[in-house]
């Protein structure tokens, strides 16, 4: 699991680059039950979020995300 300072790091690095499966799903599992670290990625996504949609459709293909949404959906 994430610490704060972990998630932030991850936050700021998903503006700039296409974070691991691994870390992007640490992440949103961390950003579940922080708010402070959920507040920081609203605040960064929202100056970023047409590029990040881009990228994550980019690299995600449709099956891994069908997967990945049942996957959060049972946890
Ligand atoms: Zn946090």
């Amino acid at each position: 699991m994430l610490d704060c300072r972990e998630a932030s790091q991850a936050i700021s690095r998903a503006r700039e680059e296409t974070l691991s499966w691994n870390l992007w799903l640490k992440l949103r599992m961390h950003l579940l039950f922080c708010h402070a670290c959920a507040g920081f990625n609203r605040f960064v996504s929202s100056s970023a979020r047409v590029l990040r949609r881009e990228q994550r459709e980019l690299v995600m293909p449709e099956p891994m995300k069908e997967s990945l949404v049942q996957k959060l959906k049972k946890e």
